[in-house]
C-alpha cells in the first residue's frame, strides 16, 4: 500500500513538512523562562529549521544584546540567598583592550566579571556579523575551542563557594579551557574543570597579573546593534497570534509585515508594523506599569482596534508591537483576553504566573497586592546587603 504522507505548515516559515519535521516551540523563549508559561501558549507547529536557526539568529540575538543580557541575569542576584549558596552568571562587560601574548587578528578579548569582583578574561574567535553578541556566535564558540583566564578577587576568599560554583559553570556546553591565573587554597579547581596551564597560559597567566592587578583602569567596548530586537518582537507576535487566535490570521494583511519583519534582512524595504522598541522609550510609565521587578512580564492587550503585545523586563525595559487588529479575531477573545492577559515569568525561581492587566496594574500600584507576587518580591532582594559586606 502507499504511504500517504500528511504534510503541515509551519508558523514560521510556512513551509509545509512531515510531521516529523516538527518539533515544541515555547514561543515565549526558554531565556526568558518560557518553559513556565502555560501550556496553550505553546504549540508544536514549528519546524526543526526555524525552531534551531530563528533561536540562533532572532532569539539570541535579543539575549544576547548587551542590556537585555545583563538584565536577564539580575534576578539571580535578587534571588541570592546565603543559606542555599547558588552559581551567579558572569557579567558581560563588552571585549576589554587588552592585548594577550599571542592573541591572534581574528580574535577578541572578552571581559567579564563574576559575583564577587571576579574578572573573566576569554580569548575567543570575533564575529563580524554578530558583534554586538554578548560570548561571540553561539555556534562557533560551541564547536572551537578557547580559552579564559580567570582572575580570583580578594572577597572570593571569604566565601570561596560563591565563586566556585559560578566560575564551576561558567561557560558550560563551549570548548573553553579554563585557566586559574590566581593560586587557591583549600580547593581543587580541576574538579571544576580548571586545566594546568601550558607554556602559552603561563605567559599570559603573567600579562594578566601585571595588566588587570587591583585598581588598574580598563576600557572596554561594548557593541550595540540598534534593530536586535524586531525580528524578535515580530516572532513573538506571530507565535502568540497563531496560539490565541489559529491559522487564519497568519494570512492577514498585517501579519504580512509581521512576516516582513521576521525574516528582514538589512537593506530591505522597512515593514509596516506598529510598535516601540526599548531605546524609544523615554517616559518611564510603561516600563513601571507593564512588568514586575526581575521577571518577565508578556502582555497580550487590546488596545483601541489593536492588539498589542507588551514585553517587560524587571519593569526597566519594554517593548510593545501590534500584533493584529482586533475586529479580526473578535470571535477569539476569551474573557481572559478581554482586559488583558498577563504572563508573569521568573525564570531563576521556575515559576510563571498567570494574571490579568488590570490586577497586574492594581498590585504595582499597591492598591490590592497579588499574594504570589507580593511573596516572590518579598524573597528579593533580602540579601543585596550580602555582597556589600563581604
Ligand atoms: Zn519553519
Amino acid at each position: 500500500m502507499e504511504k500517504i504522507e500528511i504534510l503541515k505548515q509551519c508558523i514560521y516559515c510556512k513551509c509545509a513538512k512531515p510531521e516529523e519535521e516538527f518539533t515544541l516551540e515555547h514561543i515565549i523563549p526558554q531565556f526568558l523562562g518560557g518553559a513556565q508559561a502555560p501550556d496553550e501558549l505553546k504549540t508544536r507547529s514549528v519546524c526543526k529549521a526555524c525552531n534551531n536557526n530563528l533561536g540562533l539568529f532572532v532569539d539570541a540575538a535579543f539575549e544576547k544584546d548587551f542590556m537585555v543580557f545583563n538584565a536577564l541575569n539580575e534576578a539571580a542576584y535578587s534571588f541570592f540567598n546565603p543559606e542555599k549558596p547558588s552559581s551567579f552568571p558572569l557579567r558581560s562587560l563588552g571585549v576589554s583592550d587588552l592585548d594577550p601574548p599571542q592573541i591572534q587578528d581574528n580574535e577578541v578579548c572578552e571581559s567579564w566579571l563574576g559575583p564577587l569582583g571576579e574578572q573573566i578574561y576569554w580569548i575567543r574567535p570575533a564575529d563580524e556579523k554578530m558583534y554586538w553578541y554578548s560570548g561571540g556566535n553561539p555556534r562557533t564558540v560551541k564547536e572551537v575551542k578557547t580559552r579564559a583566564y580567570f582572575l580570583w578577587a580578594e572577597r572570593s576568599q571569604k566565601n570561596p563557594i560563591i565563586t566556585y560554583l559560578s566560575f564551576k559553570d561558567a561557560f558550560v556546553g563551549r570548548k573553553v579551557r579554563k585557566i586559574s591565573c590566581t593560586q587557591v587554597d583549600g580547593i581543587d579547581i580541576k574538579d571544576i574543570g580548571f586545566s594546568e596551564p601550558d607554556r602559552l597560559d603561563i605567559e599570559r597567566i603573567g600579562y594578566f597579573l601585571k595588566e588587570c592587578g587591583n585598581g588598574q583602569e580598563r576600557k572596554n567596548r561594548i557593541s550595540m546593534y540598534l534593530h536586535y530586537d524586531i525580528r524578535f518582537m515580530a516572532k513573538l507576535a506571530i507565535g502568540l497570534n497563531y496560539v490565541l487566535f489559529g491559522k487564519k490570521i497568519i494570512d492577514s494583511n498585517y501579519s504580512k509585515e509581521l512576516y516582513k519583519a521576521l525574516w528582514f534582512r538589512e537593506g530591505d524595504a522597512k515593514p509596516a508594523i506598529k510598535g516601540q522598541s526599548n531605546l524609544s522609550q523615554q517616559d518611564s510609565f510603561l516600563k513601571e506599569k507593564c512588568g514586575i521587578a526581575n521577571g518577565a512580564t508578556i502582555t497580550i492587550h487590546p488596545v483601541h482596534n489593536d492588539i498589542i503585545v507588551n514585553l517587560n523586563l524587571n519593569r526597566k525595559m519594554n517593548w510593545f508591537i501590534k500584533s493584529t487588529q482586533l475586529d479580526i479575531v473578535k470571535d477569539f477573545i476569551t474573557d481572559d483576553l478581554k482586559n488583558g492577559l498577563c504572563i508573569v515569568l521568573f525564570k531563576t525561581l521556575n515559576k510563571g504566573i498567570k494574571i490579568s492587566f488590570p490586577d497586574l496594574i492594581a498590585h504595582n500600584h499597591g492598591n490590592i497586592l497579588h499574594p504570589e507576587l507580593a511573596a516572590i518580591q518579598k524573597q528579593s532582594d533580602l540579601h543585596n546587603d550580602y555582597f556589600k559586606n563581604l
